[in-house]
């Protein structure tokens, strides 16, 4: 279903296209419009390690082609990619060159957050990542564990994309309730801006980002991060402001869980999938 012409219709919203060439003629066309990106090969849970030595090896590809693109480009990837459910060793195997090589380009990798089952060993990988390269972490404001991953990434200093979370996650673990994720998520911002380095704030939310400026940052202090496809009005009105704005840019042809996530969050995308299908 994935490499599907109705598919294509379906996803096109979100997702750069299915091959690399897509991808990076979105981080060029928004290089264009002063907009950083952060390419990220889609893909997440494999089932055999020769499939996760592959991802490693496409990732390397997307890093060298965005940073050829884009001097600011930076990639992202999740853990799970790369072989987290077979051993740490096998994903350190195959991010550690991802890093080393960013480091080497004056770029970065930003390693996203997945969901609960994952969260204690992306931090620890995390840890071992920043002592080879820069690398960006990314907290989930609807965690209660949040304040405590934000104390270790900032003691390691490493950078943290601030985001609300996206997976189904079960209420011990997990605020259920939005107003509590947006109290939390601002919380957590003043925290990353009193005591962060260069913090990521990943969200669509006007609140949100009215919460940011209402500390009074410095301009090169942090960057606010959106998804490609999403909120072209927000991205606009801050980049008009003189805010450094990255877009996540997904592309390729594992693009039907990072698709079910985006019309989850918002149902109306789903009205928005039904027209295109239906014009
Ligand atoms: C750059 C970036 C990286 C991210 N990385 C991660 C990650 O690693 N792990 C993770 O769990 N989550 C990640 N997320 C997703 C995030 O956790 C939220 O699920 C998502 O951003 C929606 O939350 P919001 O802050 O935009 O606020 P919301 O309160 O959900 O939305 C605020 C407004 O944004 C707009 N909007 C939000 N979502 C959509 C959508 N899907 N379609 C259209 N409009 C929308 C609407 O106008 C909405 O009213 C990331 C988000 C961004 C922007």
């Amino acid at each position: 279903m994935e490499t599907s012409p109705s598919a294509r219709v379906l996803s096109r919203r979100f997702i750069a296209g299915n091959r690399l060439e897509d991808g990076l003629a979105v981080v060029r066309e928004l290089r264009g419009r002063g907009i950083l990106t952060a390419l990220d090969p889609l893909g997440e849970n494999v089932s055999t390690e020769a499939e996760a030595r592959a991802a490693a090896g496409n990732a390397m590809a997307t890093l060298r082609g965005a940073i050829g693109e884009a001097a600011g480009a930076v990639l992202s990837i999740k853990l799970t990619q790369f072989g987290l459910d077979f051993s740490q060793e096998l994903t350190l195997e195959n991010v550690l060159p991802l890093v080393r090589e960013a480091g080497a380009a004056g770029s970065r990798v930003e390693v996203d957050m997945e969901s609960t089952a994952y969260t204690e060993r992306t931090l620890a990988i995390l840890g071992t990542m920043a002592g080879a390269g820069p690398v960006r972490g990314v907290i989930q404001a609807y965690l209660y564990r949040t304040a405590g991953d934000i104390e270790r990434l900032n003691g390691l200093r490493v950078p943290v994309r601030l985001c609300k979370g996206a997976y189904n996650e079960p209420a011990d673990l997990a605020m259920q309730r939005k107003a509590d994720v947006d109290e939390n998520y601002k919380r957590m911002a003043t925290a990353l801006l009193e005591k962060g380095t260069y913090p990521a704030f990943a969200t669509h939310d006007p609140a949100m980002i009215e919460h940011v400026l209402a500390q009074r940052p410095a301009k090169d202090q942090l960057e606010f991060q959106m998804l490609y496809g999403i909120r072209r009005d927000l991205q606009e009105r801050l980049l008009g402001e003189g805010w450094r704005v990255r877009l996540y840019v997904p592309y390729g042809e594992a693009w039907y869980p990072y698709f079910m996530r985006r019309l989850a969050e918002r149902p109306a995308n789903v009205w928005f999938v039904a027209k295109g299908l239906l014009r």
